[in-house]
């Protein structure tokens, strides 16, 4: 069998089972176990597959016909043109989140030796990524989950980059410190709403999901003692779940941030704000 033949056949599988991108995924996890780019194995019609590659490709793709993360199954996750390791224990990174580091790095555009902290880090895409761009930055990752610091500090020496991984509850970890910008992407979906989600989102850590009874439990918490650990001017920037926009706004403008800004992502939803301290 060729590797068209048998991308072809595994899409019309995965199809058929409803996942939602077929030729992407099977072209994918063909790709991953032969080291080749899955649009030349897509229509290559010449090489003859050897067994135990058919064999391997098979318990992969028998994986993502249970309906585990892509993401997962190939241990890997691009994000602001680095690869990044996930597995269940993080939060697979999303290409919105992408937007909320790009909106923060032109922000500290001006900012010399900028001090970062991402809270919720997980994966530590937004703080790795902020100090990949960002070599002169001092970036801290915080998460309440040691199996997710595991995952960021695993990131951090794979990609070479130097930050701080401390482990704690919102700023527990970084007690009596200040920043010039706090970058989070919070658990934000509603508890009731946890357990209706994609069956693929539903493999990922509630931990990182689960935003409490109406979804703003951690944007209160992060609103309400980011300024203490923030040098004057110094900026708050969150991503938002769907709906949240305008409550987020007030928590910022009830903490004392001056003039959120609310931007919204591809797909025209409002995603992500920013706010300064005086
Ligand atoms: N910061 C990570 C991300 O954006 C994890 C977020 C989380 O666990 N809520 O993917």
């Amino acid at each position: 069998m060729t590797p068209r033949e048998l991308i072809h056949q595994t899409a019309s599988a995965f199809r058929d089972a409803g996942i939602p991108d077929p030729d992407y995924d099977a072209s994918l996890l063909l790709a991953n176990l032969l080291h080749r780019p899955p649009l030349s194995l897509r229509l290559d019609s010449d090489t003859a597959l050897q067994n135990d590659v058919i064999e391997a490709y098979c318990v992969l793709c028998a994986r993502r016909l249970g309906r585990e993360p892509l993401q997962y199954i190939l241990r890997e996750a691009p994000f602001m043109g680095a690869m990044l390791r996930v597995d269940p224990r993080v939060l697979i990174p999303r290409p919105e989140t992408e937007l909320l580091c790009e909106w923060a790095l032109a922000e500290m555009e001006n900012i010399d030796h900028p001090r970062v902290l991402d809270l919720c880090c997980g994966s530590g895409c937004i703080g790795l990524s902020i100090r990949k761009a960002r070599p002169d930055a001092e970036v801290f990752l915080s998460d309440i989950s040691p199996d997710a610091l595991d995952v960021a500090t695993m990131n951090a020496r794979e990609l070479g980059l130097r930050v701080v991984c401390t482990a704690g509850d919102l700023f527990t970890g970084v007690p009596g410190q200040k920043f010039h910008l706090i970058i989070s992407n919070p658990p934000y979906i509603p508890s009731a709403e946890c357990s209706m989600l994609q069956e693929e989102v539903l493999r990922e850590p509630r931990l990182a999901l689960d935003g409490g009874t109406d979804g703003l439990v951690f944007y209160r918490r992060i609103c309400g003692e980011a300024p203490d650990h923030l040098y004057p001017g110094g900026m708050l920037i969150m991503e938002l779940g769907d709906g949240e926009a305008i409550p987020v706004k007030q928590l910022m403008l009830d903490a004392g941030f001056i003039d959120p800004v609310i931007r919204q992502d591809l797909c025209g939803r409002e995603r992500m704000i920013l706010g300064r301290v005086s």
